[in-house]
């Protein structure tokens, strides 16, 4: 029994020494393909979409290699330890909301040895915001819970809209009520799409000028309605972009080449697809 015993220690230990090599590998390689912006070129928006979609891995592991890869750009030594083995992942991605470029070596010294609570602990004490992670949980198919850490500015102002919307209402407003009333009323107003919707710009009839000329709101929110304020980058496998964040309005044919601002001449694409576009052409 011991002899058993003793050999299927060993075997765990081998095997999760393996593990532990892999994830720095891993890590490391997603660094790579980052910097060679191999991700655009597959249609993924980053390491997070890359992991979750491409590798099957779970959100909460996709957000750990997600966010120590970024922290490693910062503090480079980060990905090292995890690669020498001396930081597991899960250790590395505790210290990314306070490690930096000056404390790093006292960090990194303390996800080592600290046991996980007590690391936990020191974290929070410097950085509150780093204790509670932002999400939404759906509670059922009509409602979720929201979680986040907000400052005190932050809750003056959502205890002002309090008194603000029980006064509209004619009854006492909850803190769910005001973030609905404020969500909406935001959006309506700063929503691309639905501004363009708005719109009354018209096409004074003029043909566009050659060269480089702002785009005027006729032709900018018709691009908007049309492409729904979504990259429009197709990959080879026919998926569109997902990405809603970061676009901007690209020329089909450059502006140096004669190309004009029309709506047919211009389309949306996120940061990565228009660098991805403009070095390809
Ligand atoms: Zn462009
Ligand atoms: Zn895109």
């Amino acid at each position: 029994m011991k002899d058993i015993a003793q050999t299927l220690n060993e075997k765990a230990k081998n095997l999760a020494a393996d593990y532990l090599r892999t994830e720095g590998e891993l890590l490391l390689l997603l660094i790579e393909m980052r910097r060679q912006r191999v991700f655009p070129v597959l249609n993924y928006s980053g390491i997070f979409d890359y992991c979750e979609r491409a590798l099957k891995l779970s959100r909460a592991q996709a957000y750990y290699f997600k966010s120590v890869a970024e922290k490693s750009e910062e503090v480079p030594e980060i990905k090292e330890a995890v690669l020498q083995g001396e930081l597991t992942l899960s250790q590395a991605r505790r210290i990314v909301p306070v490690v930096t470029k000056a404390n790093h070596e006292q960090w990194i010294k303390k996800a080592k040895t600290l046991p996980q609570k007590d690391l936990e602990r020191e974290v929070t004490a410097i950085n509150p915001k780093a204790k509670v992670k932002e999400k939404i949980r759906p509670l059922s198919l009509k409602v979720s819970e929201l979680r986040a850490v907000v400052d005190r500015e932050t809750e003056e102002n959502l205890r002002a809209l309090q008194d603000l919307l029980s006064q509209k209402l004619g009854k006492a407003a909850t803190v769910a009520d005001v973030i609905a009333w404020a969500a909406k009323v935001t959006r309506q107003k700063f929503d691309p799409v639905k501004r363009a919707e708005r719109s009354r710009s018209v096409s004074l009839g003029k043909s566009p000028k050659m060269g480089r000329h702002p785009i005027p709101l006729s032709v900018k929110h018709p691009v908007v309605k049309r492409d729904d304020w979504r990259c429009t980058y197709v990959s080879e496998d026919g998926r569109r972009c997902e990405e809603k964040r970061w676009l901007a309005l690209h020329h089909v044919r450059e502006v140096a080449r004669g190309g004009l601002n029309t709506v047919d001449n211009l389309r949306i694409l996120c940061r990565s697809h228009h660098k991805l576009v403009h070095a390809s052409s």
